[in-house]
């Protein structure tokens, strides 16, 4: 069976500082959507941005062009309600995690924004 990428195929694309988020991120989504993939995971104006391919997504994107019966749509938006909270709070936690190291930081507005620690901000 091919396995569709998952966010652990995606780690690089942002700070290491991120990556243990990330990876309990993972954890949860498997608990709800088990089969969801990545469509993108990259750090916008200081926080993460993570989009998925789950449910009724997921259902279009692997090519079926029937519409699912009541039932099955009934999971499937359980399923991206489900989905769409955990990645709504870890996008939040990203404002709040140095992207360069996992300490608590804040976004810092500089020609780019990047949430990161008093540390890897250069303050002292
Ligand atoms: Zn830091």
């Amino acid at each position: 069976m091919h396995v569709p990428e998952q966010i652990p195929d995606h780690l690089d694309f942002v700070g290491r500082g991120w990556h243990p988020l990330l990876t309990r991120l993972h954890e949860q989504l498997v608990a709800v959507s088990p089969s969801y993939s990545v469509q993108q995971v990259k750090e916008k104006y200081g926080t993460l941005r993570i989009h998925l391919y789950t449910g009724m997504l997921r259902h279009l994107n692997l090519g079926n062009t029937d519409w699912p019966d009541p039932d099955q749509a009934a999971r499937y938006k359980d399923e991206d309600d489900a989905a769409r909270a955990l990645v709504h709070a870890a996008e939040q936690e990203s404002a709040r995690t140095c992207e360069a190291c996992g300490n608590p930081g804040v976004p810092r507005d500089r020609a780019w924004i990047k949430t990161l620690c008093d540390d890897c901000a250069g303050h002292r």
